[in-house]
C-alpha cells in the first residue's frame, strides 16, 4: 500500500476527561496537495493541528508525517504560522527574521530568499507600520525559513481585511506551486474556496468528508453549500 506524505489515523483527543476535541479523525495529505480544514469555531481545528506539529498529544491513534511522528526528526521539514501574531513590531522584518533564522539556525540568505518570496524585500521600516497584510506575508515569510516541505497555518485569513486576505491567499497559492504541502485551518469557507485543492470538514470533532475540492464544487456548486449539506446533517440528529 502506498504510503502518502501525512498519515492522519483515527486521532481522538479528549480534554480534562470530557471535552472531546477530536474524535476518530483520519485523512491522508499527498505532497503538493493545499488542504483546507474548515469548521465552526470550537470543532477541533487547532487541536488537529497542534497536535500535527507534536504540541498536543492525542489520546487515540497515529500521525505520521513521511513516515516520521510529529515533533521528531521532521521538525525541520514541518513549518507553522499559528493563530495569533508572533512579530516584534518595533523591529524590521528583515530584524524580524533575523530572529528566526538564529532559532533554526540558518544563513543570513534565508533571509533573503524568503523576504522576496513573500514580495517584503523592499521594504523598510518597523513592522508596527506595516499593514495586516505585510504583517501576515511576514509570518508566512518566516515560516517558510528553512525549506519546509510543509507548512500548515491556523487561521491564516483571520482579522484580515478584504485586500490582506487577498494577499494571503495570492502567496498560499505560491507556497503550492513551488512545491510545498500547506495545511490551512479555517472557519472562512470563501477563503479556503480559492486556494485549497481538498477540503476536510471538521463539525464537533469529527470529520464529515474529505474530499478533492472539485468533487464538492461539481456535487454542490458551491463549498458554503456543500459545508451546509454536512452541517444540516448535525443539526438535524436528535
Ligand atoms: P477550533 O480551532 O476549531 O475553534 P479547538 O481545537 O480550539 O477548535 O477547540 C475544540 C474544543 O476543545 C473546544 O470545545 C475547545 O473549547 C476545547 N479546547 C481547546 N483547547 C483546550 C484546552 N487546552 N483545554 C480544554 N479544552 C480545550
Ligand atoms: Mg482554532
Amino acid at each position: 500500500m502506498k504510503q502518502s506524505f501525512l498519515q492522519i489515523e483515527d486521532i481522538t483527543k479528549v480534554y480534562d476527561k470530557r471535552i472531546t476535541a477530536l474524535s476518530g479523525v483520519s485523512f491522508q495529505v499527498d505532497r503538493g496537495q493545499v488542504v483546507g480544514l474548515v469548521g465552526p469555531n470550537g470543532s477541533g481545528k487547532s487541536t488537529l493541528i497542534k497536535i500535527l506539529l507534536g504540541l498536543v498529544n492525542a489520546d487515540k491513534g497515529q500521525v505520521y508525517i513521511h513516515h516520521e511522528k510529529p515533533g521528531e526528526d521532521n521538525s525541520r521539514k514541518v513549518s507553522a504560522v499559528l493563530e495569533y501574531e508572533t512579530l516584534f513590531p518595533f523591529f524590521t522584518a528583515r530584524e524580524n527574521l533575523k530572529i528566526t533564522a538564529l532559532t533554526k539556525d540558518l544563513p543570513k540568505e534565508e533571509i533573503d530568499r524568503v523576504l522576496k518570496f513573500a514580495g517584503l524585500d523592499k521594504r523598510k521600516g518597523k513592522v508596527k507600520k506595516f499593514s495586516l497584510g505585510m504583517r501576515r506575508r511576514l509570518m508566512i515569510a518566516a515560516a517558510l525559513m528553512g525549506d519546509p516541505e510543509l507548512i500548515i497555518m491556523d487561521e491564516p485569513t483571520n482579522g484580515l481585511d478584504q485586500i490582506a486576505i487577498g494577499e494571503v491567499k495570492t502567496l498560499i497559492r505560491k507556497l503550492a506551486d513551488s512545491g510545498i504541502t500547506v495545511i490551512v485551518a479555517s472557519h472562512a469557507l470563501h477563503d479556503v474556496e480559492k486556494i485549497c485543492s481538498h477540503v476536510g470538514f471538521l463539525l464537533n470533532g469529527e470529520l464529515k468528508a474529505y474530499k478533492p475540492m472539485d468533487s464538492y464544487i461539481t456535487q454542490y456548486e458551491t463549498l458554503d453549500n456543500a459545508f451546509h449539506h454536512y452541517a444540516s446533517k448535525i443539526t438535524q440528529t436528535p
